[in-house]
Parts: C-alpha cells; sequence; structure tokens
C-alpha cells in the first residue's frame, strides 16, 4: 500500500489527483489489475467526476452546501456533522480498472478528492492489485 499526503487549501475542496493516481499505477509496475482509492478520513472523500469543465466542480461543491448546510441544531461539539454528511454521501473509496499498463478512465472523467472540512493535511491509501 502507498500514502499520498493531500493538502487541503480551504473548507471544501475537489482537488483533482488523476495524475497523483497515474503516477502510482505507473509506478507500481503493474499491467493490468485494480486500484483502490480509500480515504482514511471521517470528513472527506474521494469520486471519480467530469475533469473538463471547473463549473461541475464548482455546481457539486455548492449543491452539496445546499443540500447539507451547517445547522446549529447539529449535536455532534466539533461542528462539522455537515461534513461528516457530505462525505458519506460521497463515499471513502474508489476502485478503478488497470488495463495495459494504464487507468481506465471515460474521457471526461477525472479522480478527485474532497475536503469537507479543511484546510487540513489528509492522507490517501492506494493499494495496487495485480490481475
Ligand atoms: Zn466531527
Amino acid at each position: 500500500m502507498k500514502t499520498v499526503d493531500i493538502t487541503t487549501p480551504s473548507r471544501i475542496e475537489m482537488l483533482d489527483i488523476t495524475s497523483i493516481v497515474k503516477n502510482c499505477v505507473a509506478e507500481s509496475g503493474v499491467k493490468n489489475g485494480i486500484c483502490v482509492l480509500f480515504v482514511p478520513h471521517t470528513t472527506c472523500a474521494v469520486t471519480i467526476n467530469e475533469c473538463a469543465d471547473p463549473d461541475v466542480v464548482t455546481d457539486i461543491k455548492n449543491h452539496l452546501s445546499s443540500l447539507i448546510p451547517c445547522l446549529s441544531t447539529f449535536r455532534h461539539s466539533e461542528g462539522n456533522s455537515d461534513a461528516h454528511l457530505k462525505s458519506m454521501l460521497v463515499g471513502f473509496s474508489e476502485h478503478l480498472i488497470i488495463n495495459d499498463g494504464k487507468l481506465v478512465l471515460g474521457t471526461w472523467q477525472g479522480i478527485y478528492f474532497c475536503e469537507f472540512d479543511g484546510p487540513r493535511r489528509r492522507k490517501l491509501h492506494v493499494q495496487i492489485i495485480p490481475q
């Protein structure tokens, strides 16, 4: 397993980590298999979505915040229950196909590390499983 350090610059972010994950696959030397991504945190997530138009990421972040606002009625004393809910909704892991040494992604797809309670120093675990 490889662990990548990620620094998030603000409270809510979707960082394009596609090149980071591609580098992990290349370094592994694995030609065919599965790449598992896992976020070991409770207020961030990992997902796949459009990487061509940056407005998509802006719309996703804004709409998630509309769906799950930071409410004063939340009981959790840390005050970040909205971040816990957003990360649960988006999810803590992804798995991708490695074919002929490359990640299989759609033309417009990129991999995003989602921060919902930054800025912080975070970790992403990457496990490459050969076929
Ligand atoms: Zn909390």
